[in-house]
């Protein structure tokens, strides 16, 4: 099921694409995206050369036993596309996340019942780690659980149609 892009990056369409790409069912679907993303020790993780639809992604390494890499996640609310930069993501396989600069590990929020040992970690979205102002995702590849810790002011409402 896997595409190479023109720009020869792994697409993956993850299982909850059946939901619909952003705004294609509803035109006047709202979603939110967010601009700055840190590690916990404070780097950004969005990466401005990594666009996913329309947005600058953000950057996240993995690495599990056998195999590790790099992938990059939309930053858009609900999108749960990504980009595989190197290395190979397998579904239904849980991965450690860390942070592809300093290469720190992402804290965990809470346990994700998708499957057994997965977890939800958390990015802040100050430099200092505030868990109400974070986004959420399960580290096993394939989950779609994750949501965005709102708090108004570094997420920019945006509406991607006009309507
Ligand atoms: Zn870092
Ligand atoms: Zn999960």
């Amino acid at each position: 099921m896997s595409i190479y892009s023109k720009n020869g990056r792994l697409m993956i369409p993850v299982r909850s694409r059946r939901r619909g790409k952003i705004a294609k069912d509803n035109p006047c679907d709202v979603r939110y995206v967010v601009d700055k993303v840190y590690c916990p020790k404070g780097c950004n993780l969005v990466d401005k050369r990594q666009v996913i639809n329309d947005f600058p992604g953000i950057r996240i390494g993995f690495k599990r036993d056998n195999g590790e890499g790099e992938f990059v996640i939309s930053a858009v609310e609900g999108d749960f596309e990504k980009q595989v930069l190197h290395g190979k993501l397998e579904d239904g396989t849980k991965d450690e996340l860390f942070c592809p600069h300093c290469g720190e590990e992402f804290r965990v929020l809470v346990d994700c019942n998708c499957s057994d040992g997965a977890e939800m970690v958390v990015l802040g979205l100050t430099p200092k780690l505030n868990y109400n102002n974070a986004i959420t995702f399960c580290n096993v590849t394939g989950c779609s659980n994750g949501s965005f810790i709102r708090s108004g002011e570094v997420i920019r409402h945006v509406r991607l149609r006009n309507c």
